[in-house]
């Protein structure tokens, strides 16, 4: 069921075309809102999937640590709950034109804050969707590079995570992702 399609940086990181709820790894990641409360899209299908202790957590993070919601940016970690993955490292990417120019620097945040703290917490796999491209409009060929370039740095830093998987929903924005990545520039 789950074939890489793809690989790059020795084998560490794999493309995958499918749903990422079905990923058996340490951490999936969520491109939740900031309320952490749920939505549509891949945040949607993960708490149909991982069932209510996901968004029981979510709720005890709120009123610990991020009482006004989760930045944009930002990484908080919950249980899987009754996903295949152990763990939802949720993050909220940058809705495409209202940061003023910072969509980039903010779309590296997310994926480089999930992995430090999957690596701070010894965790070794984790699967990622192209966050921000769906509802919150980011050019996937735009993110294709911003992510590529900030992975291949930050994965250089995490030797401790073995194997990264970044799980698109369909054909088209694979091809877009291969066509645009920068890995290896
Ligand atoms: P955002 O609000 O960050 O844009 P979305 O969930 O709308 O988040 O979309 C992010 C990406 O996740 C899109 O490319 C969308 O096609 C994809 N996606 C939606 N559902 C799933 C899923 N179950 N598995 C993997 N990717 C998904």
């Amino acid at each position: 069921m789950h074939t890489p399609l793809l690989h790059y940086l020795d084998h560490r990181i794999a493309l995958y075309v499918g749903d990422l709820t079905d990923h058996a790894v340490d951490a999936i990641v969520n491109a939740a809102n900031s309320s952490l409360y749920g939505g549509g899209g891949v945040d949607g299908a993960i708490h149909r999937r991982g069932g209510p202790a996901i968004l029981d957590a979510c709720r005890a993070i709120r009123s610990s640590l991020w009482p006004d919601g989760l930045p944009v940016g930002q990484v908080a970690i919950t249980v899987g709950g009754e996903l295949p993955a152990r763990h939802v490292i949720h993050t909220v990417g940058p809705i495409w034109g209202r940061h003023g120019g910072a969509e980039a620097r903010l779309l590296a945040d997310c994926y480089r804050n999930a992995i430090e703290l999957a690596a701070s917490l010894g965790l070794k796999s984790i699967a990622f969707p192209a966050i921000s491209t769906g509802v919150y409009g980011y050019p996937p060929a735009e993110a294709a590079v911003v992510v590529s370039r900030t992975l291949a740095a930050v994965m250089r830093e995490q030797p401790g995570i073995t194997q990264l998987r970044l799980v698109f929903f369909d054909a088209r924005q694979f091809d877009i992702f291969v066509a645009h990545q920068q890995f290896s520039d």
